[in-house]
C-alpha cells in the first residue's frame, strides 16, 4: 500500500510546491522533537511525505500511484495493478531487482536539522527588547576533517560489500522465478563507501557537538510562543552537511502586576471607598515608569481607566513596531471593614447628612427588575 504523503501533510492532490512547503512548517513547528518529544514518530512520517512531495520526480511517483520511499519502488507503477492482478509486493521486488532503482548509494552529507532554545523574558523585556547572549548546544562543522570525516590525508574508498551501489541483493525463489530483494548494504549504511581511516575528532561523522555562544536580538513586542530565526545556526548534519536554522522561542515570565491581553495590558488597583468619594491622584508604576493615575471624585467599583499608548507594543510581522496597546486600570473600591468608634460615629453622620440613615433598596435595570424583584416574583428568570 502506497502512503498517503498529501494526507501527512493535510494538503490537496494539486497542492502548489508553495502550499506543501508551508503545510510542512507548520507542522514541523508543531511536532518538532525539540518542542514535543512525543511526536517524535509523526515528526519523521511529516518530514518524509515532505521529503518526497517537494521532489518533483518521487512527487510524480506517488501520483502515479506508487511510493518512492518503498524499496524498489522507484518511479514504476505496478503494470498490473489495474489489470486487477494482487503481485504488487511481488513486482515490486521484481523492479527492485530489475537495475531500475534511482536510489543508489545515499549521500553522506545531509542537511542538519533546526534547533530550538526557549527564551524566558520578563514583560519589560518583552515590551523593550533584549540583546541576549545565549549558550547553545549544537553540532558543529568538525574543524579537523572539515567534514568530510576522514583522518588527515586520507580518503573514503568503495565499499567492497556492495560494490560502491550502497546496496545489497538477496535472490529468493518463488512461483514467479527468482525475485531479487534489494536493502541497504550493512557495512557502508548504504553510503556506496566506506571511511577507512576516521577522524579522530569527529570518528567519521564530519560533525562535533559543540557549546558556544552566540547572541541574539529579539525585537520590542514579543510575546510568549513567538520565535527569532537565527539562520544557519542549527545543527550541522552529517558528513559536515549544512546548517539548519536555531530558532529561539519567547518565554514569557508572567508579570506581578500585568496582565497582558495581546498589546494591551491589564491590572487592577484597590482604592479606598474615600479615595473614591473624594477623588486624588495616585502614582502609578507603568512599563514607562511612573505615572499619574487621576481618580475623580465619586469613582464607582468597577470603574475602567484607559491610559492610551501605555501598553505592549505592536510587533507587525515585518518586524516593524507600529504603535502601542493600552493600559486598562481597572478600580477596585474597597469598603472599610472594623470601623472603630469614632470612624463608625463619623460615616454615621455622613449618613444622616445624606439622607441614607435608612436605606431602601435601589434597582438597576430597565423596568426595576433588579435581582431582588426578580427573587421576589419567583419566576427566577435569569
Ligand atoms: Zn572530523
Ligand atoms: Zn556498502
Amino acid at each position: 500500500m502506497a502512503r498517503d504523503y498529501y494526507g501527512t501533510l493535510g494538503v490537496s492532490k494539486n497542492a502548489t510546491p508553495e502550499e506543501i512547503k508551508r503545510a510542512y512548517r507548520k507542522l514541523a513547528r508543531q511536532l518538532h522533537p525539540d518542542v514535543n518529544p512525543n511526536e517524535e514518530a509523526r515528526f519523521k512520517e511529516v518530514t518524509a511525505a515532505y521529503e518526497v512531495l517537494s521532489d518533483p520526480k518521487k512527487r510524480q511517483v506517488v501520483d502515479l500511484g506508487g511510493d518512492p520511499l518503498e524499496p524498489g519502488g522507484g518511479g514504476m507503477r505496478d503494470p498490473f495493478a489495474g489489470a486487477g492482478f494482487g503481485l504488487g509486493d511481488i513486482m515490486d521486488a521484481f523492479f527492485g531487482a530489475a537495475g531500475g532503482s534511482s536510489r543508489g548509494p545515499r549521500s553522506r552529507v545531509q542537511p542538519g536539522s533546526d534547533a530550538l532554545i526557549r527564551l524566558a523574558m520578563t514583560l519589560e523585556e518583552c515590551a523593550a527588547g533584549a540583546s541576549r547572549e545565549l549558550t547553545v548546544d549544537t553540532a558543529i562543522l568538525c574543524d579537523v576533517c572539515t567534514g568530510s570525516g576522514c583522518a588527515d590525508g586520507t580518503s573514503p574508498v568503495r565499499c567492497d560489500t556492495c560494490g560502491g551501489r550502497g546496496e545489497v541483493q538477496s535472490v529468493q525463489r518463488s512461483f514467479l522465478g527468482q525475485v531479487v530483494t534489494a536493502r541497504p548494504c550493512p557495512v557502508c549504511r548504504g553510503f556506496g563507501e566506506v571511511i577507512p581511516d576516521p577522524c579522530r575528532q569527529c570518528a567519521g561523522e564530519g560533525r562535533v557537538r559543540s557549546r558556544r555562544t552566540i547572541s541574539v536580538q529579539i525585537p520590542p513586542g514579543v510575546a510568549e510562543g513567538m520565535r527569532v530565526r537565527l539562520a544557519g545556526q542549527g545543527e550541522v548534519g552529517s558528513g559536515g552537511g549544512p546548517a539548519g536554522d536555531l530558532y529561539v522561542e519567547v518565554e514569557e515570565i508572567p508579570h506581578e502586576v500585568f496582565e497582558r491581553d495581546g498589546v494591551n495590558l491589564h491590572c487592577s488597583v484597590r482604592i479606598p471607598m474615600t479615595t473614591a468619594a473624594l477623588g486624588a491622584v495616585l502614582p502609578l508604576q507603568t512599563l514607562d515608569g511612573e505615572e499619574e493615575l487621576e481618580i475623580e471624585p465619586g469613582t464607582q467599583p468597577g470603574t475602567e481607566l484607559v491610559l492610551t499608548g501605555r501598553g505592549m507594543p505592536r510587533l507587525r510581522s515585518s518586524g516593524r513596531v507600529d504603535g502601542r496597546g493600552d493600559l486598562h486600570v481597572h478600580l477596585e473600591v474597597v469598603v472599610p471593614t472594623k470601623l472603630d468608634a469614632r470612624q463608625t460615629e463619623l460615616l454615621r453622620e455622613l449618613a444622616v447628612a445624606r439622607g441614607e440613615e435608612e436605606p431602601s433598596l435601589a434597582h438597576n435595570g430597565k423596568g426595576g427588575g433588579g435581582l431582588f424583584s426578580r427573587l421576589r416574583s419567583g419566576r427566577g428568570h435569569r
